[in-house]
This record gives C-alpha cells, sequence and structure tokens, in this order.
C-alpha cells in the first residue's frame, strides 16, 4: 500500500511518512469505537465533560507545538495556528459548560401526565475533515459529539496526517477512554471506497464532512443509500457587500481581514466584493493598496500575514481560475499570478473589471484572490449576492443598520453579519443553504446536532 507523504509546502520538503491501515487495522478500530461508546453513552455528562476541560488545558499547553505542526503540514502564517489551537481549547471549554445544560431533558407539557425530550447519542460518528484548518474544523465537530456521548473516527486530509494523529494522542492524553476517538490513515487511492463502506457499516451512525461540494455529494449520496444521518459543511463564495453610505475605512479594513485569513483558503472568507459602482473606485483603489501592503515570508515568522497555499495543485487550480478572469476582461489591480518563491505560493491578487460569469464569480476561490463587482442599487446588490450555487456567510456594510438588514435577509446564506467580518464562534451556530450544505456546527444546534431527539411520554 502506498505510503501517505506529508510535504512543506513553503518549501516543498517531505516531512514525513504514514504506513496507511489495512482493512483489518480499521475493522478493529471500528470495533473498539463501538465497544467503548456503549460504556462512553451511559457515563454521566458532567464526567464526560470534565473530559474536554482537560483537553483544553492541554492544547493551551502544546499551543505552540501543535501550531508549528499545522504550519508545518499546511503553511499556514504561525500567529494564525497559534490563535486556532487557541479556538480548539475555546470550543471544548465552551462545550464542558453548555453541554449539560443544552442536553438536559427538555419538559414539555403535552399528552401524557409527564412527557419530555431527551437527546440521546447517536453512536459512531464518521468524520471527513479537510486541512485548512486542521485543528479547529476537528474540534468543532468532536467536542460536542463527544459531550453528547458518541465516539468519533476521524478520516482527516492526508496532508495534514501529523495534526490528525496530534488531536488523537491530545484526546487520549486528557483520559478519553480508548476507542473514543480514533484517526485513521486511509490510503489516498482507497479513500472514496472505504469512507463508502464505512458508512454503509451499522455499527457507524452517522457521518459528517467538510470540504469540497464533490467530496460532499459522494459522501451524502452514501449515507443515502445507507439511510443514515449526514452534516455538510461545504464550500462558500461569501459575498461581501458594500452600500453608498458605507464606511469605507472600515469596509476596506474588513475586506482583508475576511478574504486573506489563513492566506484566502477558508470557506467563510468573503470572495465576491459587491460594490455600489459610486465607491468602486476609491473602494478598489484602497483595497489594492492594503492588499499590496500584506506582508509574504516565511510561514514560520510571527510578522508574515501570506504564506504558501497547502498544496501545489491548490495555487495550479487558482491560477486557471485568475487565468480565464483576464482573459474574459478582468484587470489585476495587484498580484495575478503565482511567485517565484515557488509552486504553492500565490500572490494576493485583487481583480477588477470582473463580470457576473467568470470562474472567479460562479465558483469558490479557494486562495488570496478577490473579485470586485459593481452594483447599481439595492436590488441589484441582491440579485448579484445569490447570483451563486453557495449560501454560507454574507456580510453588509452601512451605515444604516436597518437597510443593511434589510439586504441582508433578501440574500440567503446561513450567516448574516452587517458592519463585521463573517466568523464562526462557538456560542453561535455555524453552517450553510444551498451548496453549502446543511446542518448545523457549533451553539446550541451544534450539541444536538449528533442526537437523537427522542420524545418520551409517561401516562
Ligand atoms: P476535498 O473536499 O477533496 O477534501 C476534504 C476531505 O474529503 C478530505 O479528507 C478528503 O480526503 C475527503 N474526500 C475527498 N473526496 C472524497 C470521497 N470521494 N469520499 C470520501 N472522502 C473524500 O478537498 P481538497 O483538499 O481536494 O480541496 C479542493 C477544494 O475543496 C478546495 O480548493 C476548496 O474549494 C474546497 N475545500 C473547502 C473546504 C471548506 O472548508 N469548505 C476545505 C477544503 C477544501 P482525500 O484528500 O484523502 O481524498
Amino acid at each position: 500500500m502506498q505510503e501517505i507523504i506529508t510535504v512543506n509546502p513553503a518549501n516543498g520538503t517531505e516531512l514525513y511518512r504514514y504506513r496507511p491501515m489495512t482493512n483489518a487495522e480499521i475493522e478493529d478500530r471500528l470495533t473498539a469505537a463501538a465497544a467503548a461508546h456503549a460504556d462512553w453513552r451511559r457515563v454521566d455528562v458532567r464526567r464526560r465533560c470534565e473530559v474536554l476541560s482537560e483537553v483544553a488545558r492541554l492544547l493551551r499547553a502544546k499551543q505552540e507545538q501543535l501550531a508549528r505542526l499545522a504550519v508545518a503540514e499546511m503553511g499556514k502564517p504561525i500567529a494564525e495556528a497559534r490563535a486556532e489551537v487557541e479556538k480548539c481549547a475555546w470550543v471544548c471549554d465552551y462545550y464542558a459548560a453548555e453541554a449539560p445544560r443544552a442536553l438536559a431533558d427538555d419538559i414539555v407539557e403535552a399528552v401524557g401526565s409527564r412527557s419530555w425530550i431527551s437527546y440521546e447519542a447517536l453512536g459512531i460518528v464518521l468524520a471527513v475533515m479537510p486541512w485548512n484548518f486542521p485543528f479547529w474544523q476537528v474540534f468543532r465537530f468532536a467536542a460536542p459529539a463527544l459531550a453528547a456521548g458518541n465516539a468519533v473516527l476521524l478520516k482527516h486530509s492526508p496532508n495534514v496526517s501529523g495534526c490528525a494523529v496530534a488531536v488523537q494522542e491530545v484526546f487520549i492524553e486528557a483520559g478519553l477512554p480508548a476507542g473514543l476517538f480514533t484517526t485513521l490513515l486511509i490510503a489516498e487511492a482507497e479513500v472514496p471506497e472505504t469512507v463508502s463502506r464505512l458508512v454503509s457499516d451499522e455499527r457507524i451512525a452517522a457521518v459528517t464532512l467538510t470540504g469540497s461540494n464533490q467530496a460532499g455529494a459522494h459522501v451524502a449520496a452514501a449515507a443515502g443509500r445507507a439511510v443514515k444521518k449526514s452534516v455538510l459543511e461545504l464550500g462558500g463564495s461569501d459575498p461581501f457587500v458594500v452600500l453608498d453610505d458605507a464606511d469605507i475605512e472600515n469596509a476596506v479594513t474588513g475586506a482583508v481581514a475576511s478574504r486573506f485569513v489563513n492566506s484566502g483558503q477558508s470557506c467563510l472568507a468573503a470572495k465576491r466584493f459587491l460594490v455600489h459602482w459610486s465607491l468602486l473606485d476609491t473602494f478598489s483603489e484602497r483595497f489594492a493598496e492594503a492588499v499590496g501592503r500584506l506582508q509574504v515570508g516565511d510561514p514560520m515568522d510571527p510578522a508574515t500575514r501570506i504564506g504558501p497555499l497547502a498544496r501545489a495543485d491548490l495555487a495550479a487550480a487558482l491560477h486557471k481560475q485568475v487565468e480565464a478572469a483576464i482573459r474574459a476582461g478582468a484587470r489585476a489591480l495587484v498580484g495575478g499570478g503565482l511567485m517565484d518563491r515557488g509552486p504553492a505560493w500565490y500572490a494576493p491578487t485583487v481583480l477588477a473589471d470582473v463580470t457576473p460569469d467568470m470562474p472567479v464569480m460562479t465558483e469558490e476561490t479557494f486562495g488570496p484572490v478577490a473579485a470586485v463587482i459593481p452594483f447599481e442599487d439595492d436590488e441589484d446588490a441582491v440579485r448579484l449576492a445569490n447570483l451563486t450555487p453557495y449560501g454560507l456567510g454574507a456580510s453588509v456594510w452601512s451605515r444604516n443598520e436597518e437597510r443593511a438588514l434589510a439586504l441582508g435577509r433578501k440574500i440567503q446564506s446561513g450567516a448574516l453579519f452587517v458592519n463585521a467580518v463573517v466568523a464562526s464562534d462557538p456560542r453561535l451556530p455555524f453552517g450553510g443553504v444551498k451548496h453549502s450544505g446543511y446542518g448545523r456546527e457549533l451553539g446550541t444546534a451544534g450539541a444536538r446536532e449528533f442526537t437523537n431527539v427522542r420524545t418520551v411520554v409517561v401516562t
């Protein structure tokens, strides 16, 4: 079986080789997860949450080591990697405190002498996760899933296999009983088949996937055939709408923060910048100027804002989208191509003269590329904002909150932010509509997502 090889995208050097698990080894992990879950679901929720508190403590203690691992494997700037590990600790602390309340029985007066809703563990949940936030994507799902009494099998992206193994180690060190959180290392060529087989296995209760539409459709189809619950957190092409009465300085600062987080590799980054025609030139000029000032460099340097993309093929795919836009008449105000630092490096780019039919508008761009397009009036802004298969987040910038809210309500998205950059927060539910997926993570909704919402009536 071909080894899984991790590579530092900043310089192309090999990091580590992992031997993929055989089918028999995967079967052993599944059997262990089923046995561990049978006990864990009966453990008091408060005890389950104590483990999460210990996980949070360990994450903070190991913050630097974990952050450096993410930087080495997928190239994110170290300052963001440290913040990601801290956010994982936060989500564990949040659920340690909130899960007992969110999962407590809800008493409802109904037909019987007593009736209530209980939130009971579903079983083993298979998690298929991506490389862009190699820790956060895992913890935001796993913390509430484990608190609810489930077991987790993780199939992570191969380029972050070191992070995947490290997450399992943190759970074990924190005292989570063996078998409840297991990282599976699957040979790349066998991923679709093995994941489909696992989804159809009767010991697996549900599946969650964060990643591309293609991967999501494949996994959800397998879940559909097996009549199992699935949650999909897929891509986004969030609109960032700048109305004619917006505070332009704030909007430019927000635009840079939103589009260029994680070197542009975030599902909820703003990707399409819809600007009222009267502000177009000023906004575009200031935006391009600010983007041109972003510090590109060694992702291990705390001053770096933009590192390499996570893999060379991702930079090549991004460049195809930019080239197609430029061929069709778009203009790069800054950037517009690969950098000579190596094949995974892409220059921070702002595109002007963009039209709705260009791939930078119709597809998700997963890297440091912003597309700016003008609109005529509020109705035109809504039309353009909704001209995408995606529906993850949307932000609207205006000095008139009511106007921004009225416009924002007409945009189809799982989140609406006014005069703020769309961001996830453990306290607030997160997820999409349309091709951005379904189901919710985080908040109370996330605590209950992998539970059997069970009605109990006693007469
Ligand atoms: P993928 O969606 O292919 O990968 C995400 C996860 O899904 C990985 O663990 C991957 O495993 C797995 N996967 C992929 N195909 C299947 C399948 N058929 N059956 C089961 N599991 C599968 O993302 P890529 O890394 O290839 O990135 C491509 C694009 O996806 C990006 O450019 C971006 O547009 C989007 N993306 C969106 C993310 C988000 O946060 N919404 C995150 C990452 C990517 P394996 O790699 O082993 O196939």
